[in-house]
């Protein structure tokens, strides 16, 4: 549910849309109409110190870890060694990209070998959840306000679910705290129903725009009745047409509100990516590219990884983790997953023009790291 007064507003605005030179004629505004005076709010338990700006609770204590996972199965993956010929095919459409790589070595570069050294991508997820409180109000339409059944639920116990299909994802939802409603009388209009124009501060009138006030203009030394305002200096307010009041923006004319306990929770979805990589190749190329999936748990909170057979995995988890535990102080952990992938690489050495070098082949995609292509100016002759 939103804030209703900027809707209200909007909707007594469009009634007679001023134009720019209306606009300019305002002689500034009166402050937006405040909320009720928070001293004259329910004291309600576990809602004290509340007020109509909002403020986080802190969360429950983390929940317990559950034991380390046991069995980590195949991690040592075989992946395809592509072939001379596709090899040449991804150099190809690499040295295509760069219009100034001259073609040549694509065909004449000798591949001598290719060594498969596979890099290990480990991914942590942690979905957090922020509660906000606020007291809010809306206008009261004279719908039917049950009496409280007991004290309010505190913010961590409000129940709010959310579906599988939802988790590992940012979103926002705001709800009702229940116990916690009652109906007054609005503090803008006092039960009035209107309030004094902004526009013309009540007066039904406007200050010409055209004119400022004066009711004539002088043009080329010519002093002239403004045509505007026909020189009264005033013109009518378009807010209210002339009557000073309008209907009340806060309960929408309705003369009542119905205050209540606003919860907003917010989800956030941190995801942290960690690279095992041994070769010249940069980790964080492998960070954007996917491999084959060697190990996958999801649970309320993840057990670091523990003896898998690459050490730098299990301390690359362990580390995650151990961040993931305590950089959001304020925010409860929903639902953590970390899974790790065997990422294809491998280092093809090759032989052009008396030179031995290499590059690199990344990825389920087959992307390529040539830094050092051996012919990056197709107008130098080698
Ligand atoms: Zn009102
Ligand atoms: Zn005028
Ligand atoms: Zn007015």
């Amino acid at each position: 549910m939103d804030f209703l007064k900027p809707e209200t507003a909007a909707k007594l605005e469009g009634r007679a849309s001023p134009t720019p030179d209306e606009e300019l004629a305002e002689e500034g505004s009166d402050p937006s109409p405040t909320a009720p005076p928070i001293d004259s709010m329910d004291k309600l338990p576990g809602y004290e110190g509340l007020d109509f700006t909002g403020g986080g609770a802190p969360p429950p204590p983390p929940a317990a870890l559950p034991p380390p996972p046991e069995n980590y199965g195949q991690v040592n993956v075989q992946h395809e060694v592509p072939s001379t010929e596709r090899i040449r095919e991804i150099v190809a459409g690499y040295v295509a990209e760069h219009c100034c790589f001259g073609k040549g070595p694509i065909e004449d570069m000798k591949i001598i070998t290719v060594t498969p050294t596979p890099a290990m991508k480990y991914t942590l997820e942690t979905m957090t959840e922020t509660r906000i409180t606020r007291w809010n109000y809306v206008p009261w339409r004279g719908e039917t306000v049950p009496p409280p059944s007991g004290p309010p639920p505190g913010p961590w116990d409000v129940l709010i679910t959310l579906e599988p299909s939802q988790w590992f994802q940012n979103l926002n939802s705001v709800a009702e705290v229940p116990n916690t409603q009652t109906v007054r009388v609005c503090h803008d209009c006092r039960g009035l129903r209107e309030t004094r124009c902004t526009r013309c501060h009540g007066r039904g009138y406007t200050r010409c725009s055209s004119c400022h006030g004066r009711g004539s203009r002088t043009i080329h030394n010519d002093r002239r009745r403004c045509t505007w305002c026909h020189g009264r200096g005033s013109r009518r307010c378009i807010t209210c047409h002339t009557e000073g009041m309008v209907p009340c923006p806060t309960c929408d004319a309705q003369g009542n509100i119905r205050c209540f306990v606003e919860l907003t929770v917010k989800w956030q979805n941190h995801k942290d990516i960690k690279v095992v990589e041994r070769t010249d190749l940069p980790d964080n190329l492998i960070r954007s590219v996917s491999g084959q999936e060697v190990f996958r748990a999801e649970e309320q909170r993840v057990h670091p990884i523990v003896g898998f057979p690459d050490r730098l995995v299990s301390e690359s988890s362990s580390e995650l983790v151990q961040k993931h535990g305590q950089q959001w102080p304020q925010e409860r952990i929903f639902r953590q997953r970390h899974s790790v992938q065997s990422v294809p690489v491998f280092c093809v050495t090759y032989h052009y023009n008396g030179k031995q070098d290499d590059f690199f082949i990344y990825g389920n995609s087959q992307k390529i790291h040539f830094p050092d292509y051996p012919k990056q100016c197709c107008c130098v002759v080698m």
